[in-house]
C-alpha cells in the first residue's frame, strides 16, 4: 500500500471532505433589557470597534466564511451597521464574504430562523453564534467547524463546576444531577445547513421553542437522521456578555478644544457644517471656507494630540485651493480613528449675526454626524450673535468654537 493510500484511511469519517461553503448567522436581535441605561450590548465599544464587531473579526480570522448574515432588532439596521462597521479592518475581512442584515423576529428562535432563510441554498454549513459573545477563541471556532464536518453538528461545551440540581416549582430539589455527565452550553453552534434550515422550519410550523439551536436540531430525528450532537471544548472566556460591567474595559478618554475664524464677503457660500446657508455672504478662506468643520478638526486633532488643521493642510499647498472641508474632516478623522478614538461628543457654539442658524440646526448635526460616524444625538451646536458689537456683530465674519470628547 501507498504512503497516500495509508493517509486515506487514518482520516475521520467525515460527512463533508470536499471544500465547503460555510456562512455564519451573527445573532444580534434581542432587546439587551438587563443593560439598563448603557444601550443594546452588541452596539457596546470594545477594542477598536464594538461588542458586534469584535465577534465578527475573530470568525473571519479563524476562517473563510461564503456569507455572513447579522440579524438586527426591528428598526435598528442603521445603528446596526453602523456598529459593525466602525472597526475600520471589518470592511476588509469582509471583502469575498456576502454579507446580510436581518431584521429579527420576536424571539431569538424566530430571529434565528429568519436569518437562516436569508443563507444561500448552496452552503454547506452554517455556524449560529451570539453576537453577545465577542470573546470566542479561533481554536473553538475551528473545533466547531471540523466537528460539523465530521458530525453534522457540534457545539461549544464546558463543564459544570458546581453541583447541579433539577428543582421543582416550589423551589424543593427535584433530583440530583450526575456533575460528570452535565456541561453548559455555548456557540457557535455548527450544523449542515439544509437540515437545520428544515428543523427551524418544522419548528416554526409546529409552533415549538427551543433554549438553543442544538434542541431544535435534536428534536427532528426525521429530518438529522439522527445525527448526533458533539460537544467541543468551549472556554470560560467565551462568556455572553449580560451586564456592561462584563466588558472590563481599561478607558482611555481626551479632550480637545479647537476655533475658527472667518471674514465674510459677498459673493462666496456661507459653508457650516457642510450645509450651505443662505445668505448674501460667505466665508474668504483658502478652502471652502467652512469655519465650523474646521474648528471640529482642530477640536479632533487636538485630542488625538496629531497636531493642527495647519499642518494638515497647508493653505500654502494649492491642493487645498477652495477644497471641500467634508473631505478634509473625513481624512482627518480617518486619521483619528485609526488610533482607535471614537467620538463620545462634540459640543459646538457659532458667533453669527445673521442669519438665523436654527433652522439649519439639524441639518448641520447631521452632516457631521454622517461623517463622523456617529449617531446625531452625540453632537450639539448653538448659534450665538454678538450683539452687534465687534466684527461678528456687523456681519463681516463668523467664529467658532467646538471641544470634543475621544474615547477608546
Ligand atoms: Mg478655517
Amino acid at each position: 500500500m501507498r504512503k497516500t493510500d495509508l493517509k486515506t484511511l487514518t482520516l475521520p469519517p467525515l460527512l463533508l471532505t470536499m471544500m465547503t461553503k460555510k456562512a455564519l448567522v451573527l445573532a444580534a436581535a434581542g432587546s439587551s433589557s438587563r443593560m439598563k441605561s448603557s444601550g443594546k450590548k452588541e452596539y457596546l465599544s470594545l477594542n477598536n470597534g464594538t461588542v458586534l464587531s469584535e465577534a465578527l473579526k475573530v470568525f473571519l480570522e479563524a476562517e473563510k466564511f461564503n456569507t455572513v448574515v447579522v440579524s438586527f432588532p426591528k428598526g435598528k439596521e442603521k445603528e446596526c451597521s453602523i456598529s459593525l462597521f466602525l472597526d475600520s479592518t471589518i470592511k476588509d475581512l469582509l471583502k469575498d464574504t456576502l454579507l446580510i442584515f436581518s431584521e429579527g423576529g420576536k424571539t431569538r428562535q424566530e430571529s434565528v430562523y429568519k436569518s437562516l432563510q436569508k443563507v444561500p441554498s448552496e452552503t454547506d454549513i452554517v455556524l449560529i453564534h451570539d453576537a453577545a459573545r465577542p470573546f470566542v477563541s479561533k481554536k473553538i471556532i475551528q473545533d466547531v467547524i471540523k466537528k460539523t464536518k465530521e458530525y453534522g453538528a457540534a457545539v461549544p461545551g464546558i463543564k459544570t463546576v458546581d453541583t447541579q440540581k433539577k428543582i421543582n416549582i416550589d423551589n424543593t430539589i427535584e433530583c440530583h444531577l450526575e456533575r460528570e455527565t452535565l456541561v453548559s452550553i455555548q456557540t457557535p453552534q455548527g450544523f449542515l445547513f439544509n437540515e437545520i434550515l428544515a428543523c427551524h422550519r418544522l419548528a416554526s410550523e409546529k409552533g415549538l421553542s427551543f433554549t438553543d439551536d442544538s434542541e431544535a436540531w435534536d428534536s427532528f430525528p426525521s429530518i438529522t437522521k439522527g445525527k448526533k450532537v458533539f460537544v467541543t471544548e468551549g472556554s470560560e472566556e467565551n462568556k455572553k456578555i449580560t451586564f456592561s460591567s462584563d466588558l472590563k474595559k481599561s478607558e482611555e478618554t481626551r479632550i480637545g478644544l479647537g476655533t475658527d475664524f472667518h471674514r465674510l464677503s459677498e459673493g462666496r457660500p456661507l459653508l457650516l457644517g457642510g450645509v450651505e446657508i443662505p445668505f448674501e455672504k460667505g466665508e474668504e478662506g483658502h478652502s471652502d471656507g467652512d469655519a465650523l468643520l474646521h474648528a471640529i478638526c482642530d477640536a479632533l486633532l487636538g485630542a488625538s494630540g496629531k497636531g493642527d488643521i495647519g499642518s494638515f493642510f497647508p493653505d500654502t499647498d494649492p491642493k487645498w485651493k477652495d477644497a471641500d472641508s467634508k473631505k478634509l474632516l473625513k481624512k482627518v478623522w480617518e486619521n483619528v480613528k485609526e488610533d482607535g478614538w471614537k467620538v463620545e461628543n462634540i459640543d459646538c457654539v457659532i458667533e453669527l449675526e445673521k442669519p438665523k442658524l436654527l433652522p439649519f440646526r439639524e441639518k448641520i448635526i447631521a452632516s457631521i454626524a454622517s461623517i463622523l460616524e456617529v449617531s446625531s444625538d452625540r453632537i450639539f451646536i448653538k448659534g450665538k450673535t454678538n450683539e452687534g458689537l465687534g466684527s461678528v456683530g456687523k456681519t463681516d465674519a463668523v467664529k467658532t468654537f467646538c471641544v470634543c470628547l475621544l474615547k477608546k
